[in-house]
């Protein structure tokens, strides 16, 4: 149990750290790549600029340079007319909205950009904006407009302002900074762009490490649950076997114990004169030895079974027939007084089975009915055919199965843990001898049983 828990803590440690680990390398090489991609684009935005400025001779905001001429004239105007600082203010709002809408709607450099990138085969999903970072009205004073905090932090600073280096942020590549004057404005701001489509990309560059990742720790989830399952089995298996050695040296030494003891009377002088009481001691001798060499035999057949297919001899048989010698032999042999009903509705079907295994199999479900009964045993032994299967039926009024111990009393060595162990001997071998012949014969045994009251065993055998 210890082993067991830790074997488990050590597995499911290993994979939290494996799934960790594995979580920082894939942000990593997610983190490698978002850079790798702004890298990339900072790089075909600043080819694209220097072909748009060699080749077409612009910078793509012509137009708003053209606009903003007579505009500016115009706003200074309005400026110096401003009759109380609310007014002055509400120009100031006025010719900042305006410039940037012009900057928006007139500039050409977004559809260049786009075909450029067309052009060369890279992707144009992009969106993008533009901060306007210092907007002055030059008049007899220069009115500032509007200033960018981070224009005004560098200002203040005192660094030179219109060479500062680009600030390309995480998301936005800065693909150009512009300064525009005439004797009426004084303007500057940058143009941004980012991919709408970026982390669609990076997901399709990092699918085949994140493919693997989770392969990975499925293949080693998969190698734990197998690695903890064949521990957790063979666990059972070996207190299997410790239950089966402990119930065989019980088993083997009561038929010992008789005999040893039925020894020692045949020495007893007052009994050698007893003729009577020698042949009853003999007779007991003899049927304990029978006892104990069923016994054995059962253990070695099985052993041999392990190592070998066991040889049947099949013959066709009316298996109607057959059921009825064999429950009339167990009734002769004791039966412990227990009631056993008949049904067969199996048309005289002629079965392929080897008759001595056959009898055994039936033998052990009678002999567990009884057994297992903490009751006058009453048994209901049932015969019918189904299509291509014959099916027999021993159901019992005992003290029945468990669902758990259902599933494993066809296990070699298992015996059902509940109730006293004891009080019922055995090996555990008689299902699992019961199962095997089933299966020999092409067929299979199923049970169905409710604690306490009794319990069904189901042989089929394929009707050819
Ligand atoms: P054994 O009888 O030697 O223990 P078996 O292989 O015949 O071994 O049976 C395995 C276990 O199944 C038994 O220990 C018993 O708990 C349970 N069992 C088998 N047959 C019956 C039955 N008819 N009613 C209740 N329990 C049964």
């Amino acid at each position: 149990m210890k082993k067991r828990n830790t074997v488990l803590t050590l597995g499911i440690t290993s994979i939290i750290l494996l799934v960790t680990v594995q979580i920082f390398i894939v942000r990593g090489i997610w983190k490698q790549k978002d850079e790798l991609f702004t890298l990339r684009y900072t790089l075909h935005s600043q080819e694209a600029m220097g072909y748009i400025n060699r080749r077409l001779s612009t910078d793509g905001f012509d137009t708003v340079r053209i606009l903003l001429g007579p505009y500016s004239e115009q706003a200074n105007k309005k400026l110096q007319t401003a009759k109380d600082p609310e007014e002055l203010d509400a120009r100031k709002k006025e010719i900042y909205d305006y410039v940037t809408s012009l900057l928006n709607h007139e500039q050409d450099l977004s559809v260049m950009l786009s075909s450029y990138f067309e052009r060369r085969g890279f992707d144009k999903n992009f969106n993008f904006s533009i901060v306007i970072n210092n907007l002055e009205m030059i008049n007899k004073d220069t009115i500032a407009i509007h200033q960018s905090q981070s224009f005004a932090n560098r200002r203040n600073q005192g660094r030179t302002v219109r060479f500062a280096p680009p600030e390309t942020s995480k998301e936005k590549i800065l693909v150009n900074m512009k300064v525009m004057e005439d004797n009426n404005y004084r303007l500057f701001f940058e143009y941004y762009i980012d991919f709408t489509d970026k982390h669609q990309q990076i997901l399709k560059e990092t699918l085949a490490w994140l493919g693997l990742s989770v392969f990975t720790i499925l293949v080693v989830i998969i190698i734990f649950m197998v690695t903890y399952k064949n521990l957790v089995e063979e666990k059972r298996l070996s207190n299997l076997k410790t239950d089966f050695i402990n119930n065989m040296t019980h088993e083997l030494k009561t038929p010992l114990s008789t005999i040893t003891v039925a020894g020692k009377t045949l020495e007893m002088p007052q009994i050698r004169t007893n003729e009577q009481k020698i042949l009853e001691t003999a007779k007991m001798i003899g049927k304990q030895s029978i006892h104990l060499n069923q016994l054995i035999n059962m253990i070695l057949e099985i052993s041999m079974w392990e190592r070998t297919q066991f040889q049947l001899d099949k013959r066709k048989v009316n298996i109607e027939e057959l059921m009825n010698d064999v429950v009339e032999s167990f009734k002769s042999g004791g039966g412990n007084g227990s009631t056993i009903i008949q049904k067969y509705n199996l048309d005289g079907a002629q079965v392929d089975v080897d008759a001595v295994y056959f009898t055994t199999l039936i033998n052990n479900l009678l002999s567990n009915a009884v057994k297992y009964s903490d009751k006058v045993p009453v048994i209901e032994v049932e015969g019918f055919t189904t299509e291509d299967k014959i099916s027999i039926r021993v159901t019992d009024n005992g003290i029945g199965i468990n669902k758990i111990d259902q599933k494993h009393v066809f296990d070699k060595f298992y015996r059902a843990s509940t109730g006293n162990i004891h009080k019922y001997k055995g090996l555990g071998l008689g299902l699992y001898y019961v199962k095997k012949i089933a299966e020999a014969h092409g067929g299979d045994v199923t049970v169905s049983s409710r604690p306490g009251k009794g319990s069904t065993f189901t042989i089929t055998l394929p009707n050819c």
